[in-house]
């Protein structure tokens, strides 16, 4: 059985996950119990990152690192423009004002000689928050000398757990570890690598940065000072900060947690699915995703590139493959034109926008599944060169720039 429609991606639920989900709701603890911190320390481990604060969604994390890092209203903070919008509205929520670093055209990620030029122009930015597009990390290592000590490098890795990138030292640096960066945020939304439903988690650096993350998930309120308390009387808390409710449940954490365990295998069948999608598709004039040698893609996303985007999203589409596009760049938003961001600002993550279609990559897709979509993309070839001309169609990336 094939099992249509195929989605761009889904979360996979074992039995395991399950039973850790029941064993949590026939605990004392629905939220804030020891899953969560159970989470916080196997994640850090995931990650090699010095500190973890899990919160309810990735947005939330973004919202909490942006915060904990000491970002002010007003200040400045750069990120990309090809992203999902909360990369950006974090920048928003806390007042800030949101610059946009145009992306490299092949790979998705924020153009670093771009970002020298944005650092020179705005030397009072506070700090960038990169993203690992569709599961590729950025060298932080190299964003890290251009913006200098004194800015904070918070990594968007909702893309990449599991991902890294080879350092000028040969050292593996690992998405969300806090060899260059000061913080990172992932999300455990129900298609991102780690489904938990929702959830987030916020990879810190410094204890005091992931100790204020942790005042604000609660309130604000703390509990610990011990004359207060005696002083006082047991029931007595304060609240110190204006902080929120971003609490992960712990039905969510031990969902996650769960998962975690099996990270390493969904991402060795994410890399499996890819190697035989960029096998399949190679002799199609489509550009596939760029691949490093530096780089340990975690294959979040499989975007393909072709001019006739659309249409191939619609031929896919009736045959109940559901792709998506990652994405609308955040400055075409209405909300960000209302800013006074304009259309042609940003043209590389623009054409990008134009050209790009995620294709299905999850881990419980089937062998049968994969092939069914690289013989629907390899059916229309056929179909379309007795019809027309395929490669009048579809462009490959290297002729698409020669045509503009
Ligand atoms: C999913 C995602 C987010 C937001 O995560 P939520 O858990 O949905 O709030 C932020 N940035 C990127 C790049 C994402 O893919």
């Amino acid at each position: 059985m094939l099992n249509l429609p195929i989605p761009y991606s889904t979360q996979e639920i074992t039995p395991d996950d399950i039973s850790a989900v029941t064993k949590i709701l026939k605990s004392t603890f629905l939220t804030q119990g020891p899953a969560i911190s159970a989470l916080e320390e196997s994640f850090a481990t995931y990650t090699e990152s010095n500190h973890c604060v899990a919160v309810a969604n990735g947005t939330a994390a973004l919202h909490l690192g942006i915060l904990s890092l000491g970002v002010a209203a007003g200040e400045k903070v750069i990120t990309s423009p090809l992203t999902f919008a909360a990369s950006a509205n974090c920048i928003l929520y806390a007042g800030a004002r949101v610059i946009f670093c145009d992306i490299d055209k092949k790979t998705g990620l924020m153009d670093l000689e771009i970002l020298q030029e944005l650092i020179d122009l705005h030397p009072d930015c506070k700090g960038v928050i990169p993203v690992n597009y569709a599961g590729m990390s950025v060298n932080t290592e190299k964003i890290r000398k251009i913006i200098g000590k004194n800015r904070f490098i918070l990594e968007d890795a909702c893309h990449s757990p599991g991902g890294y990138f080879i350092d000028s030292k040969s050292d593996k640096v690992k998405s969300g570890s806090n060899k260059y960066a000061d913080a990172a945020i992932f999300s455990f939304h129900a298609v991102k690598h780690i489904a938990a439903g929702e959830g987030g988690m916020l990879t810190c650096k410094s204890e005091k940065t992931a100790k204020q993350a942790l005042t604000l998930r609660t309130h604000g309120i703390t509990k610990t000072n011990e004359d207060l308390i005696e002083n006082h009387g047991g029931w007595y808390y304060e609240m110190q900060a204006l902080g929120f409710n971003y609490r992960l449940t712990d039905i969510q954490a031990a969902l996650a947690l769960s998962q975690l365990k099996r990270a390493d295998q969904m991402i060795y069948r994410r890399k499996l699915l890819a190697e035989r999608y960029h096998e399949s598709l190679v002799n199609l004039p489509i550009q596939l995703p760029v691949i490093s040698e530096n780089i340990g893609h975690a294959y979040h996303l499989f975007v393909i590139r072709l001019v006739r985007r659309k249409e191939l999203y619609d031929y896919l589409k009736k045959q109940q493959i559901l792709c998506q596009i990652h994405y609308i760049p955040v400055h075409l938003h209405p909300y960000y034109q209302s800013l006074g961001f304009k259309k042609g600002q940003f043209p590389n993550a623009e054409s990008f926008y134009e050209t790009c279609l995620s294709i299905p990559l999850y881990p419980s897709m089937t062998d049968g599944q994969q092939d069914y979509v690289i013989n629907k993309i390899l059916f229309l070839r056929f179909y379309f060169r007795k019809k027309l001309s395929f490669y009048s169609l579809i462009i490959p990336f290297g002729d698409l720039m020669d045509y503009q």
